[in-house]
């Protein structure tokens, strides 16, 4: 399977060369059909597996066809990716920069650290994707307008760390402020429990374990 055979918007398909990718890693094989076909997936993948752009290249696809199908001046969130911590979420966004560049594709970081004002101002302009941890995104859903209602893929990044660091019921929260997303979930270690969380979240789930 090469990227060019999936079917990727043109551009994100030049982004990818020029990021350097020449073949998609295995994850990525396994990953960005079954993801651009819809699937919700519950991911064991590793750090340095090439995780990161296996959900960032079907949310960039799906968010660059939709807004090229679909015009609107009101534009809402397409997309959230939920991680542990505040330096993985910049760097999924500094990622995700970099595969959506030139596309109709913008990222909202929503993080400890910076002024909610400014995060939720960005929002209203009208982003794409929303990059947070959950504890600041649950702050800004229950203090503020932010519509989540066109949110069509749920990326939930080190699954098993949210949970050590005390985040399920956030996470889970998050969740039902959607309307029923194709959920790409991904953890070092599958236990049952994530399982249990993964199939809460999504009727069939493809479980991927390379
Ligand atoms: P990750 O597992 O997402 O942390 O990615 C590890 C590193 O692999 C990152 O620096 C990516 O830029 C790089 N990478 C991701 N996909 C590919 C690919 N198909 N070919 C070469 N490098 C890649």
């Amino acid at each position: 399977l090469a990227f060019s055979s999936c079917g990727l918007p043109q551009k994100l398909l030049q982004n990818i060369e020029t990021a350097g990718y020449g073949m998609p890693t295995p994850v990525q094989m396994q990953v960005i059909p079954a993801a651009l076909d819809g699937k919700s997936l519950l991911v064991s993948a590793d750090t340095g597996s090439g995780k990161t752009a296996s959900f960032l290249i079907p949310i960039i696809s799906h968010c660059a066809n939709f807004r090229l199908s679909n015009f609107s001046n009101h534009k809402r969130p397409l997309a959230v990716v939920l991680t542990p911590t505040r330096e993985l979420c910049i760097q999924v966004e500094d990622h995700a920069k970099l595969l959506g560049k030139g596309l109709p594709f913008k990222t909202a970081l929503v993080v400890g650290g910076d002024p909610m004002a400014r995060q939720l101002y960005r929002i209203q302009q009208g982003v794409e994707l929303i990059i947070g941890t959950p504890g600041r995104l649950i702050d800004l859903l229950t203090k503020h307008d932010v519509e989540l209602n066109d949110v069509k893929i749920f990326g939930l990044d080190e699954v098993d760390c949210m949970l050590e660091r005390g985040f399920r019921d956030q996470v889970m929260q998050i969740f039902r402020a959607l309307s029923q997303p194709q959920v790409l979930m991904y953890s070092a270690t599958i236990s049952q429990d994530i399982e249990k969380i993964a199939s809460s979240m999504a009727k069939d789930v493809t479980v991927v374990s390379i």
